[in-house]
This record gives structure tokens, sequence and C-alpha cells, in this order.
């Protein structure tokens, strides 16, 4: 396969990842595409690509080596392009199959629709990956933030974010009204606007089986289905009834449900076994805070797991602190999970963890574990240090407060 870009050069000096089978055959300096994002982006992508840098040195001294390749969205991509979107950037991040990006703007209303989601889309991108954890000293509203250690698997490309609906009054939504209440019996009022809500056996499937791999693979011992099934029985109660069924028919010599659990072996999971349970979406918010430490690989539709995400990342120290990836079969792009903060927009303000965690998580893709402990104990040091960006800063007695740059200073300088 080769790729030919309009107005983006690749570097000479490194060479691309490949996928093979489901496997990922990583050289010693792999080009890594990396979109800087809108808003507080450039300053955040600037302090990930030091710190990521600074730690892959440590590790290897010379051996290895990310070498990055400044591609384009949102507005350097207007600047450049004339558009927010081109192609070179989805080719790009094709060709290479490992990514980093910053945050990108999307407009509330009308204009363009969100650059993430057509993104996510476009690539195949289907699970949306996001590990909540806690580090020691980090300020949380809650008492016991240690027993958060959750891996949240969202489905990226349906549900109510397949982007299908249109506004009051339009000509399709009187279309569409017309058509379900003469022809399918329904009552909808002629002011409605209508969004479509699909969810497939074919998504479901990919993505608990994304989850259930990874469960295997970490060595964790559970995978929760979370769902409104009660409500929506074809679309959420589906989405249960499929990964029950894919964690039967291909991981059965693996996997146990609840019920079997309970039935077969009196609560006590048989070693090497990972439990299939599942959970209604409201009550899940409440078992998050109340019984944290039952949970460890959680699988959701689209909706649930943007809400699940933000309310787990809540109790250990918020967005600034929650990395996440987008992960396809060949593709995976990490990414912060917070958006752009417009109005901290190049003031070296904000805190960066949130994408230096998901660069970690992409080291972890990479299969170079050296550099992640290497960061992982630098942030716990610093942060145990008290030093700190505004945003925990505000939350912490006795804190000294870092500009992102002089942050990201302070992990270097605390990497051993
Ligand atoms: P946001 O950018 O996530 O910011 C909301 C608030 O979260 C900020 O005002 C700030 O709170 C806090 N925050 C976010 N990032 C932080 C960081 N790195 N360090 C410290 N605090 C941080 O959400 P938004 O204002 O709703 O969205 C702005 C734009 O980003 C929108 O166009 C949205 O569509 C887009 N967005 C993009 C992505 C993406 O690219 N994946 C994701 C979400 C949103 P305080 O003001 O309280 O300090």
């Amino acid at each position: 396969m080769t790729v030919q870009f309009d107005k983006i050069v690749p570097p000479a000096d490194g060479e691309r990842v490949l996928v093979k089978d489901d496997r990922i055959i990583v050289p010693d300096k792999p080009i890594i595409p990396v979109i800087e994002g809108d808003g507080i982006g450039p300053d955040i992508t600037r302090a990930t690509r030091r710190v990521l840098d600074a730690a892959v040195e440590k590790a290897y001294g010379g051996n290895r080596k990310i070498v990055w390749f400044d591609i384009y969205a949102g507005d350097n991509a207007l600047d450049k392009y004339g558009e927010v979107l081109p192609e070179d950037t989805i080719n790009a991040i094709q060709y290479y199959h490992v990514a980093l990006k910053g945050p990108l703007t999307t407009p509330v209303g009308g204009g363009y629709r969100s650059l993430n989601v057509t993104m996510r889309q476009r690539m195949e991108l289907y699970s949306c990956v996001r590990p909540v954890f806690y580090f020691k000293g980090v300020p949380s509203p809650v008492k016991h933030p240690e027993r958060m250690n959750i891996v949240i698997y969202r489905e990226n490309t349906e549900d109510v974010y397949a982007g299908i609906e249109w506004p009051k009054g339009s000509d399709e939504v009187k279309t569409v009204i017309d058509f379900l209440n003469k022809q399918m019996g329904t009552n909808i009022r002629a002011d409605s606007g209508i969004g479509i809500k699909p969810i497939s056996e074919f998504a479901t499937k990919r993505l608990v089986r994304a989850a259930i791999k990874y469960a295997i693979k970490r060595g964790r011992k559970s995978v929760t289905l979370v769902h409104k099934g009660n409500i929506m029985k074809y679309t959420e109660g589906a989405f249960r009834d499929w990964g029950y069924e894919v964690a039967s028919d291909e991981f059965g010599d693996v996997t146990i449900t609840e019920q079997e659990l309970w039935d077969k072996f009196d609560g006590k999971v048989p070693d090497g076994k990972i439990v299939i349970k599942d959970r209604i979406a409201d009550s899940m918010l409440q078992q998050i805070l109340t019984r944290t430490n039952e949970y460890e690989v959680v699988a959701l539709p689209n909706l649930n797991g943007d809400y699940l995400s933000d309310a787990c990342a809540a109790q250990v120290g918020g967005l600034g602190m929650a990395p996440g990836a987008n992960i396809g079969d060949t593709v995976a792009l990490f990414e912060a999970t917070h958006g752009t903060a417009p109005k901290y927009a190049n003031m070296d303000m904000v805190n960066p963890t949130s994408l230096i965690l998901s660069g970690v998580m992409m080291l972890e893709h990479l299969e170079w574990p050296e550099p992640v402990e290497i960061i992982r104990s630098a942030i716990e040091k610093t942060i145990q240090q008290k030093r700190v960006t505004y945003d925990l800063h505000r939350l912490m007695d006795g804190a000294t407060k870092l500009k992102t740059s002089e942050y990201a200073s302070a992990l270097i300088e605390n990497m051993s």
C-alpha cells in the first residue's frame, strides 16, 4: 500500500507502524501523525510531546524514538487547506495506523458536524476506550477515589450519535412523522423534532468482542454491559443480549455469566474466568459511587458511554486527568477526553495530563512498557509534591500553581 499527500511531507527518518492479523509491528522509530488541535490544543500537545519524548529517551537512550508527523485538522487545517478535515489527514492516520490528537472545536447548532464524530465514523474507530484510575494525591470529591479502576469501552459509531435527525417543521420530519403516525400506528406530535437511534448486532458484537479481548489481555476479572434495555428493548436491550451472545459464542471457555457464577460457583470466580454481567444505566451511575471496585471493564452504547465517562472521571480528578483513545481494527487515535476549553486558549495554563495519559495509552498500544512506567511515576511524584496546574491547585491546600509548560518540565525533572 502506498499513499500520496497533497500538502504534507512525511518525515524521512522514521518508519511506518504495521498491523497484521490482529498484531501490531512497531519499528524503533515509528512515524506518529499528530494533530495539535484547537483552543488549548497547541499548549497541551506541546507539553505531551516533550514528556513522551523525554520518557522514551530515558527508557531507551536513543535506540527508540517517536518521529512526530504534523498533520492538520480544525483551525490550522482551515488556514492551510481551506477545509477543516482534509483528506491528507484521514489518509495519514489510516496509513500510519497510530496517531495522537488534540481537541477540536464543534460549533453547537449549525456549522459543520463534529469533526471528532466524523473522524471516528470515517475510519471505523468503533471503540472509544477510556481508562479511569486514580493517582494518589489528586483531590477528589469522594472518600475512596482509589477504588476506581475502570476501563470504559464506549461504542463509537451508532446510537443517537449516528447523526440521523431532523428539525421540527422540516419537510423530512413531516415525512417521517406522517409515515409513523399513518403506517406504524404511533401518535407523534406534529411539532416534534425527530432523532433516530440505530443499534446493530454487528457494531455491538465488535465492541463487546474488543472489550472482552482487552479484559483477557490485561487480566481483568469482569466485563459489565451497561444499557437501558428495560425501556429501549430493541436497541439497548438488544445490546445486552448480543453482548452475552458474543461472550458465550466466542469466549465461552474464558467467560461465565454472573448468573452462572451464583448458580454453579457460589459467587466465587473460578480461576482464569471473566464474569460477564449487565447493569441498567441509571443504576450503574449509583454503582460506580457505592460499589466502585466491583467494576473493571465496562461496555456501553454510545450515549451511555459519554455520560458514564464523565461521571467516572469526576471521581478521580476531573476531565484534566482523563485519557482516551478511539480504536478500530487497524487504526488507533489517542486523544484527551476534554474539549478545546476556548477561554484558556494559548494561556499556557490548563492541565495537560489527560493528553499525556492518552500518550501513555499510545505507548502501551505500541508495546513500549518502560516509558509508560516512567511517566506514570513522574505524574504521581509531581502531584504528591503538590506541583500542579490551576484546576488541581484550586482544590489543594499549600500547592504550587504551575503553567502547562512548567508542569511538563516538572514531570521531566521527576523521571527516574
Ligand atoms: P471543554 O473544552 O472540555 O471544557 C469545559 C471545562 O472543563 C473547562 O472550562 C475547564 O473547566 C475544564 N477543562 C477542560 N479541559 C481541561 C484541562 N485540560 N485542564 C483543566 N481543566 C480543563 O468543554 P466545552 O467547553 O463544552 O467544549 C469546548 C469545545 O470543545 C466545543 O467546541 C466542543 O464541541 C469541543 N469538544 C471537543 C472534544 C474532542 O475534540 N474530542 C471533546 C469534547 C468537546 P473550568 O473552566 O472549570 O476550569
